[in-house]
């Protein structure tokens, strides 16, 4: 399963819930990129700088990182991806992923929340390194790049739209009823 928003719809929060009441992982390419920053690895150190201007990592290296991580024994019961796919090129290295896997999807789901709210959540939670610009960048690289996957997934029939303007439980209950 997949979670797509933009940044600050809650889609970290919601895929952590969503993932525990499903007993499935859920995958966070962000944390995964982030965690290798802070350790310093060879990874860490080619998507700290793009990390920190707002952009995206090449579709390259993330196919690298997805492919590695959804190769682990816990994603073999079903797992939920939160930050990939991003690009219309990823959603087509996913597919192929999967393909190889013997895998495929069985649900999209759209965390919607108006443009002003997502703004006012990303001042509330800026990490120390954020200005106002990468929180603008962010979200000028979601339009461009992401939200085209939104009608993407909707023609292929995954597509599941929920209304992530209102308190997290009710978040939370929404998305299990809309995979039910
Ligand atoms: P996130 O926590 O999902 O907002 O991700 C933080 C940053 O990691 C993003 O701004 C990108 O620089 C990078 N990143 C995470 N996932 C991806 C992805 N699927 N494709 C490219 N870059 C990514």
């Amino acid at each position: 399963m997949v979670l797509l928003g933009p940044p600050g719809s809650g889609k970290g929060t919601q895929a952590e819930r969503l993932a525990a009441k499903l007993s499935v992982p859920a995958i966070s390419t962000g944390e995964m990129l982030r965690a290798a920053v802070a350790q310093g690895s060879a990874l860490g150190a080619r998507v700290e700088g793009v990390m920190a201007s707002g952009q995206l990592v090449s579709d390259e290296l993330m196919a690298e990182v997805v492919q590695d991580r959804l190769a682990k024994d816990d994603c073999k019961g079903g797992f939920l991806l939160d930050g990939y796919p991003r690009t219309a090129a990823q959603t087509q290295t996913l597919d192929d992923i999967l393909d190889d896997l013997g895998e495929r999807l069985d649900h999209v789901i759209y965390l919607s929340v108006p443009e002003e709210e997502l703004v006012r959540r990303a001042l509330l939670r800026q990490r120390d390194d954020d200005t106002e610009e990468v929180i603008q960048e962010r979200l000028r690289v979601y339009r461009n790049e992401t939200e085209p996957l939104v009608a993407h997934y909707e023609q292929a029939g995954l597509l599941r739209r929920v209304d992530g303007d209102r308190s997290m439980d009710e978040v939370t209950a929404a998305m299990l009823e809309a995979i039910r």
